[in-house]
């Protein structure tokens, strides 16, 4: 028996990074596999090439019409939403006195306010079935702030407070609610950094390299398996001893 046979995951922005490393292990360890990206083509292209049973779907993850149409085509489609991970996310740094204001709304709208739409329409579903097992990817900027980030790391330290809070709404259900906080994991987001600011960056993790998406998406299944089923609230640090 496979660790997640038949389960039904919703894996946010998949479509490539940590949130397709995450749909290709539950995938391969026998779940059936929602993801979803701003193009519906170019998600359910990811959808395709990954080994198992994989549906890719469009959604602007920031926009809450197009989140309740997501979740209601997963649950048409896969009948179910059992475990849900908040993968999807933006960047847009910058000095705060130089910020606009998209670039404000715009992280903020991805990478939280995404959380609250999708755990709001998987609810029923969850609670009915008196399981559920929410992932939310936050970060260790969340935790310990970064300049130039004002707008991410508001968005991350929001994750963790919404994570924790909603652990202790729904925990009665057999829900539980947790936070991955990644530090730098090589993917399109860190690709910008130059040279110099890589090493720098690397000099400060202990474990001297950066993390892969495979690293992140290990924690993550361990959080929605049934080895973590009295975890609930809990921030997991997948960084190399980075936000140590
Ligand atoms: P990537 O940039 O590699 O991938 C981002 C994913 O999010 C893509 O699949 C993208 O899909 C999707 N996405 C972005 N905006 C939207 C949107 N509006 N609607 C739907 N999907 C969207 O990022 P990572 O894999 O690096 O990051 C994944 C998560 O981990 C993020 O929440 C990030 O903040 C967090 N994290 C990452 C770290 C790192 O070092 N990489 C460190 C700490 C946290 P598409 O382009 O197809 O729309």
């Amino acid at each position: 028996m496979k660790r997640f046979e038949n389960k039904v995951v919703l894996v946010t922005g998949g479509t490539r990074g940590i949130g397709q490393a995450c749909a290709a292990l539950f995938a391969r360890e026998g779940a059936k596999v929602a993801i979803c990206g701003r193009d519906a083509a170019t998600a359910t292209a990811a959808a395709g090439a990954m080994e198992g049973d994989v549906h890719g779907y469009g959604c602007d993850i920031g926009d809450v019409e197009s989140v309740k149409s997501l979740i209601d085509g997963v649950i048409a489609e896969l009948g179910t939403i059992e475990i849900l991970v908040n993968n999807a996310g933006i960047t847009r740094d910058g000095l705060l006195m130089r910020m606009k204001d998209t670039d404000w709304d715009d992280v903020l709208r991805t990478n939280l306010n995404s959380a609250f739409y999708t755990c709001r329409a998987a609810a029923r579903s969850m609670l009915k079935n008196r399981y559920g097992r929410i992932i939310n990817l936050t970060s260790v900027v969340g935790m310990h702030g970064q300049g130039g980030q004002t707008n991410y790391a508001a968005a991350k330290a929001g994750i963790i407070g919404f994570t924790k809070s909603y652990a202790q709404e729904v925990g009665s259900r057999n829900i539980t609610v947790n936070a991955v906080a990644p530090g730098f994991i090589g993917t399109d987001m860190t690709a910008d950094l130059g040279e110099k600011a890589l090493e720098t960056v690397l000099d400060r993790v202990p474990l001297k390299r950066a993390g892969t998406v495979e690293d992140v998406a290990e924690g993550v299944a361990f959080l929605a398996s049934d080895a973590a089923a009295y975890i609930t609230g809990e921030v997991l640090c997948i960084d190399g001893g980075l936000g140590m």
